[in-house]
């Protein structure tokens, strides 16, 4: 299993040859996904499991963990990973998870529940949700799962279920407003850190309470993906764990939450010249290259473009490993991080979700129409909605597959006639498109071809689905290096029900 992060493959090419962007954006693909894609079975699985079909496969959630593993085992610091179950719902990924002595971060009592039927150990689980139900914080307060306490009103609840249950409960504090280059970095989310001194005192005061609750570690989760945020957050964290010290807290953690950054592309030059080709389109400067020149985030006023890309980086460096390391090894104290986290005996946690994610999922779909608009324009209709390829951003901004059914009814009658258009799913609104980017079909496309969105899943596939219109959710099966990525099996929750 390896990716090849500059040169294509011929398999890779060849796969992209019937579908790319008019300014192209080349998906980085897993062998796996290759190998899924050319082995024809994609065909056979829509026609078992439905369209579209989410394929997925937890080899490269091993390696990516394993990757953030090895930099801190550099660094001879005590780390564990939580993964963060809210990115992808597939309990494969709890199960394997569990096997490589990794845990997980549960973001509802559903994904609690769910996770504590897979035998996960509580010391193996955190809870993060950013609203906690008295029966999720009974749950945790039962079962010994750790619980992320983000406000008065929730420790208020954790202490009175402690003291209903007669239990010592521990709790990390979720902390946030951090200094960062003479700004304070926001957040809605957690105790300001100007409050923490006053929960501390709390304690300190309220020796009923510390018999309840035990403070046993710090927890932040930044927005975005800068490092050196993260490096001025844990520096102030750790300062944080000698004030709790002080005061006889016993805290053995800290948890830098999620946001470590993935790529989606193997090209920066496809990136950069993506946006500078939409800039002068939204100029009126040339063609456009997304739907009625939507803008992704940018404005135009007089004349110049404003506004930021609302969209998630699709091509960064340093990512993963190298981004972690470049954090631990960060000046502080004259040492760094690294060295004053071990300093301090402390265990680095972190709750990674999308980048673990990477490589790990494909969302498929079946063309079931084309349709020449008479703008000229092709729209091409899949058995698929917007919901099951898309997050908060305004667009997957990755070239999708197109792969030929042999036995399509219309292949032989349309010839292979070039076609340039965009993809549409089935909500039955003007705006439902499944991708803004104009796309080029060299060969055309089919009725009974099928579309593959690569590497979605991390958030992409599961975050926003809807069954909206009644539509039956997209299933998900897993494939395996084992079985050559032949065989594809339900994962547990298509087959499982829960509440
Ligand atoms: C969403 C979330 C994560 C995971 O974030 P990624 O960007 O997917 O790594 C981790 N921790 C918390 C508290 C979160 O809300």
């Amino acid at each position: 299993m390896g990716v090849s992060p500059v040169n294509m493959t011929e398999a890779e090419h060849e796969l992209r040859g019937r579908c790319a962007g008019v300014v192209p954006l080349h998906a980085r693909m897993e062998d796996w996904m290759v190998d899924v894609s050319q082995n024809g079975n994609l065909f056979n699985w829509i026609s078992e499991f439905g369209s579209p079909l989410n394929v997925l496969c937890d080899q490269p959630f091993r390696r990516n963990i394993a990757e953030l593993h090895s930099a801190a085992d550099d660094r001879q610091l005590d780390f564990d990973v939580y993964f963060a179950r809210k990115a992808n719902k597939c309990l494969q990924f709890v199960d394997t998870a569990s096997e490589i002595g990794c845990g997980v971060d549960v973001a509802s009592e559903q994904e609690l529940i769910q996770v504590l039927d897979r035998d996960l150990p509580a010391s193996k689980i955190v809870c993060t949700a950013a609203i906690k139900s008295e029966s999720l914080i009974q749950l945790c307060v039962d079962r010994g799962v750790l619980i992320v306490v983000d406000n008065q009103d929730e420790m208020l609840i954790v202490r009175q279920t402690a003291t209903a249950q007669d239990r010592l409960v521990d709790v990390a504090l979720r902390v946030s407003g951090f200094d960062h280059d003479d700004e304070k970095l926001y957040s809605r989310f957690g105790f300001d850190m100007t409050e923490t001194p006053a929960v501390l005192q709390q304690f300190a005061d309220d020796e009923d309470l510390r018999r309840r609750v035990c403070l046993a570690g710090l927890h932040f989760h930044l927005d975005g993906y800068c490092p050196r945020q993260r490096v001025s957050a844990l520096k102030q964290t750790l300062q944080l764990v000698d004030q709790c010290r002080e005061l006889g807290h016993a805290p053995t953690f800290v948890d830098m939450g999620g946001g470590v950054p993935m790529s989606y592309l193997n090209s920066q030059s496809q990136w950069r010249e993506f946006w500078s080709q939409h800039r002068l389109a939204v100029l009126g400067n040339r063609e456009p290259i997304t739907y009625r020149n939507h803008e992704l985030g940018l404005t135009v006023v007089n004349g110049h473009v404003h506004g930021r890309p609302k969209s998630y980086p699709y091509h960064q460096s340093p990512v993963r490993s190298e981004w972690f390391a470049n954090i631990l090894d960060a000046e502080f104290e004259q040492n760094t991080l690294a060295g004053s986290i071990r300093r301090r005996g402390i265990q680095l946690r972190c709750e990674p979700g999308r980048s673990v994610l990477d490589g790990c999922g494909m969302t498929v779909a079946r063309v079931e129409f084309r349709k020449q608009h008479i703008s000229g324009e092709w729209l091409i209709g899949l058995s698929m909605n917007r919901t099951q390829c898309r997050t908060s951003s305004d667009d997957f901004l990755v070239d999708p597959i197109v792969l030929a059914n042999p036995e399509s009814a219309t292949r032989v009658a349309s010839c292979n006639q070039p076609m340039a258009g965009y993809l549409v799913g089935a909500y039955c609104t003007e705006s439902e498109m499944l991708s803004l980017r104009k796309l080029q079909f060299p060969y055309g496309v089919e009725v009974g071809d099928v579309v593959v969105f690569p590497n979605t899943a991390g958030y992409l596939m599961h975050f926003l689905e809807s069954r909206s219109h009644q539509f039956p959710l997209g299933k998900n099966v897993f494939v395996h290096h084992e079985t050559g990525y032949r065989n594809a099996g339900l994962d547990l929750i298509d087959t499982q029900t829960y509440r």
